[in-house]
């Protein structure tokens, strides 16, 4: 067991803190506190889970929490009247639309219809485009806090070999800008890749983000590789990443935990995004820390 242990539960924490202690500022220059709305449809337990802990972090951090459950049966027209209002709504500073949506809704278009400049998922085209290009724009949660992990252990990413595994628009792609804006040499791997291990074991740095328990090995590392396992598994009621842990610990330099690594970065970051929303929109300087 050689790896340190990138501890994301206590940076999430910390990045919280500095959100908490830039709140009075905004709320100063703005007559309010910053604004977090979030939209509920249906009953997925794990969705709800999470949207009680954001609304609990919110609060907890001196900002608004603004909840929408809607039942199942809501349409998509009645979905994106919601969003609209939303829009509109001067107290909202960042409204996030929890996935997934049933079936018979389509996500493309209610995420189309968030105003990019609230959009603190980042999924609106106008956000991944502006990422793409290398412009200001509001980022996924969940793969800017890998990336601000991976700053702090690493510090600068330049001309590292970095291969982030899977190409979702929520994780994978972005990540992978992300890295790329740091100059690191990236390779995005994904269900076609062939021979797997061989490309990871080019890798500096490595995050993991398919959704398969376990599934990349210690002996897939270079020696002295830095993991990010973004990976959520539910196996026999425990939560595992996607990397055997225990194997990449002998072989890695530094390793998140699933849990206390990777997740606890995702609600911190989308507070943090909320905040940086509501004073870019409001044309505030950018707040300070985080
Ligand atoms: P998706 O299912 O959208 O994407 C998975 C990606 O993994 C796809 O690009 C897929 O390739 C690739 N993949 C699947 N099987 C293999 C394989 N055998 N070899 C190589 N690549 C493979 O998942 P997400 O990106 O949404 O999430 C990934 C994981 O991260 C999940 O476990 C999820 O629970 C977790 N997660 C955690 C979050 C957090 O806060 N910590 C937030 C978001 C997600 P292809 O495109 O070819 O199908």
């Amino acid at each position: 067991m050689g790896a340190d242990i990138i501890d994301g539960k206590a940076f999430a924490e910390r990045l919280r803190a500095r959100v908490a202690e830039a709140v009075p500022a905004f709320a100063a220059a703005a007559g309010r506190p910053p604004g977090l709305a979030v939209v509920l449809v249906g009953e997925d337990p794990a969705s709800q889970v999470y949207v009680r802990s954001k609304g609990k972090a919110t609060r907890a951090a001196g900002m608004e929490s603004f909840e929408h459950r809607l039942p199942d049966t809501v349409s998509e027209a009645e979905l994106i009247a919601l969003v609209e209002a939303l829009n509109r709504d001067p107290r909202v500073d960042g409204i996030l639309v929890q996935l997934p949506l049933p079936a018979a809704i389509d996500d493309k278009a209610v995420i189309a219809a968030i105003d990019p400049a609230k959009d603190v998922d980042g999924f609106h085209v106008a956000n991944a485009g502006r990422l793409a290009v290398g412009e200001e724009a509001l980022v996924p949660c969940t793969p800017l806090g890998c990336l601000m992990l991976l700053k702090d252990r690493l510090g600068d990413l330049s001309g590292l070999e970095a291969v982030v595994i899977g190409r979702s628009n929520i994780v994978g792609k972005p990540m992978a800008q992300l890295l790329l804006g740091e100059n690191a040499t990236v390779t995005i791997a994904h269900s076609r890749t062939r021979d797997l291990p061989a490309v990871v074991r080019r890798a500096d740095i490595v995050v993991a983000a398919v959704g398969r328990p376990e599934m990349v090995k210690g002996d897939w590392l270079r020696p002295g590789a830095v993991v990010i396992d973004v990976g959520i598994n539910r196996v026999d009621g425990k939560l595992v990443g996607d990397v055997d842990f225990a194997g990449a610990c002998e072989t890695a330099s530094a390793i998140t935990p699933v849990p206390g690594g990777v997740g606890p970065m995702t609600i911190a970051v989308l507070l943090r995004n909320t905040l940086v929303a509501g004073a870019t929109r409001l044309g505030l300087p950018a707040p300070e820390g985080v």
